[in-house]
């Protein structure tokens, strides 16, 4: 069988022996690069659905906080009350508080916004996978946003099952957020957001967040129960170090780096994960 440049070469060439000017560019052409990606600093309405109080500011707190200084308006969401999130037992009947007031001083240090907790319980999201998706759909109908982010769960090695569990209903809510009789309880359809996910293993769009940084970092401190001490000292280290890494592939000193798709690449595009 011919590859498919050759093929495509003969369906538009017939025989082959006068190749219009043209033909090597559509023979060369990848597929991935057909679907335009959305440009995420252009959005305005912008949605962050995290699993557990911290992860949006993990993934993309700076990015988060440059885009509110830009006049985005940014809306954030928690899956989980993130109640099993320590090493310590005598946490057992504080820590849903704590994290409460932790996530709402993170949020304060990046700009603000409105916080919705969706009140599932930490490390269930996997056995409650249907009702999980009718509250995503309805968080992103009734927000409408441009674009939506959240951990990435194609992401390989991703232990956790909450990460993957929000991941994927958030993905199925960007792709049929648009369809009237698809969970038609969460809401009236909205025109499809695109997508952005964080902590990602391909990424197409690196932001430079070298003003927002420390922002972000501070905003993750604040919670307090999951970071310890030397924790910051580890995990400080090694985001700025991997932002400095996002930030010499285009040309600045710090970078969040993302995987921005649109509803286009989110359904029978196998290209999309090397869009
Ligand atoms: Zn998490």
């Amino acid at each position: 069988m011919a590859p498919p440049a050759a093929a495509a070469r003969r369906a538009i060439c017939g025989s082959g022996y006068h190749e219009p000017e043209g033909v090597a560019r559509v023979a060369d052409m990848k597929a991935a690069e057909l679907l335009p990606i959305p440009n995420l600093l252009a959005m305005r309405r912008v949605l962050a659905i995290a699993p557990h109080p911290d992860d949006n500011e993990v993934g993309a707190g700076a990015t988060l906080a440059k885009l509110i200084g830009l006049g985005a308006r940014v809306d954030w969401v928690v899956a989980t009350d993130g109640a099993v999130g320590t090493l310590d037992p005598s946490q057992r009947d504080s820590l849903v508080d704590t994290r409460r007031r932790e996530q709402e001083a993170a949020i304060r240090v990046l700009g603000g916004g409105g916080l919705t907790w969706l009140g599932f319980a930490d490390m269930t999201l996997r056995d409650r996978r249907a009702e999980l998706t009718t509250a995503v759909f309805s968080a992103i109908r009734s927000a409408a946003p441009d674009v939506v982010l959240c951990p990435d769960p194609f992401m390989p090695y991703e232990s956790h099952p909450d990460h993957r569990t929000l991941g994927m209903a958030v993905t199925e809510a960007v792709s049929m957020a648009h369809f009237p009789m698809v969970e038609p309880d969460a809401g009236p359809p909205v025109e499809p957001p695109a997508i952005a996910y964080y902590g990602t293993a391909w990424p197409n769009t690196r932001v430079d967040v070298t003003a927002t940084f420390d922002a972000k970092l501070q905003a993750m401190w604040a919670h307090a129960s999951q970071f310890t001490k030397p924790a910051q000292q580890v995990l400080g280290f090694y985001l700025r170090t991997r932002a400095a890494e996002h930030g010499v592939e285009v040309g600045v000193e710090l970078a969040e780096a993302f995987k921005v798709l649109s509803v286009w690449h989110l359904h029978f595009f196998p290209d999309a994960w090397q869009s």
